[in-house]
């Protein structure tokens, strides 16, 4: 059995955990961060150019390293495990990781939304050495380069625009003669393609992502209609096949959309009072870093509220 209650478990290893557990610490909640045993998304990338503060960048381990450290200054506590569910227990809930048992007044969970991966050859090779899911964030990089953007969706159109900004080329690959993208993103992409911005192929996929061992050269594609199969040049390949939110564990208890993501309020209130979410598991518009970093700042900020409620009313 658990040793005590808690007042705040915080599941999640990435940015909007370390801000939430940077804010519960300094209020005194004592914030235990069940941190997971996958890297977040930040630790697998490489220079953050947007987040505010860092006029050079900084590399993203090193902000998620330097974010972690700032809340262990306060008293956060982290273990790397997995939590495998969530159970309710009166008004509080009981957190099972492994073998462990943990009883918490208040959970917030920021659990991510992994990228979809095609799994084909060359793609981990070249993870962050041109392999990217985030045009946002790189985009830059690829000043007056070529580039390739998978998928056919809103993200891929996205990615697509951000990219063309910079690129003298942009290839979208799509697997189906039609993309199922908004209309309207489908007519930016489509009027980037008439100014010869943007080039899109039909009916094809990514078999290999080629390299010089070092970085991108180049994708293998096949058309799925002709069996036709080539090799493009490009400097960076951009993945936007959609994401997959980590919240398989919750089981039925939270309030989750047709995609899977975490419902969320304005104040980041999950359907079940006590539960709170941040970042990437309950956000599939923004996806940044300093968004994640903003809504776990208001999670702990609504958990705080929350304590001190249940103490102004003898229910602590
Ligand atoms: P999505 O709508 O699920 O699109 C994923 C795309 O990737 C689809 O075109 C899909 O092809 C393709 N794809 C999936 N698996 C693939 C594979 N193994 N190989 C090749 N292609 C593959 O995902 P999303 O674009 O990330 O959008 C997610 C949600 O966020 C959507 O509701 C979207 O509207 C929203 N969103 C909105 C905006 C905006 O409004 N500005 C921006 C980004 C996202 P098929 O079409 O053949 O299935």
């Amino acid at each position: 059995m658990p040793e005590k209650i808690r007042d705040i478990i915080i599941i999640g290893g990435g940015i909007a955990s370390h801000t939430a557990a940077l804010y519960t610490a300094r209020a005194e909640l004592q914030p235990l961060v069940i941190a997971g045993v996958e890297p977040d998304q930040l630790s697998t990338t490489s220079l953050v150019e947007n987040y505010p503060g860092f006029p050079e960048g900084i590399l993203g381990p090193e902000l998620i390293n330097n974010c972690k450290k700032q809340a262990e200054k306060f008293g956060a506590k982290y273990i790397e495990k997995k939590a495998d569910a969530i159970k309710k227990e009166g008004n509080n809930f009981q957190i099972i990781a492994g073998e462990e048992n943990y009883l918490t007044r208040t959970v917030i969970i920021n659990t991510g939304a992994s990228p979809r991966t095609l799994g084909i050859e060359g793609e981990k090779k070249y993870w962050g050495k041109g392999v990217s899911t985030c045009a946002t964030c790189d985009a830059t990089f690829y000043k007056n380069k070529t580039a390739a953007v998978i998928g056919g969706g809103d993200s891929a159109m996205e990615e697509t625009i951000a990219l063309s900004k910079f690129c003298t080329k942009v290839v979208v690959i799509h697997r189906r003669d039609e993309f199922r993208a908004s209309k309207i993103m489908q007519k930016r992409i489509l009027s980037l393609q008439k100014e010869g911005k943007v080039d899109i192929m039909y009916d094809t996929v990514p078999t290999e992502v080629l390299g010089d061992d070092k970085f991108v050269t180049g994708v293998k594609v096949k058309n799925v209609k002709t069996e036709e199969e080539k090799e493009l040049q490009a400097d960076g390949f951009f993945l936007a096949i959609g994401h997959t939110p980590n919240t398989k564990f919750l089981g039925n208890l939270i309030d989750l959309d047709d995609h899977g993501y975490i419902k969320t309020n304005r104040n980041q209130h999950t359907n079940v009072e006590g539960i709170y979410s941040a970042g990437d598991v309950q956000d599939h518009i923004y996806k940044q870093a300093i968004t994640s970093a903003g809504t776990g700042c208001q999670c702990a900020l609504e958990v705080e509220k929350y304590i001190e409620n249940l103490k102004n009313q003898g229910k602590y």
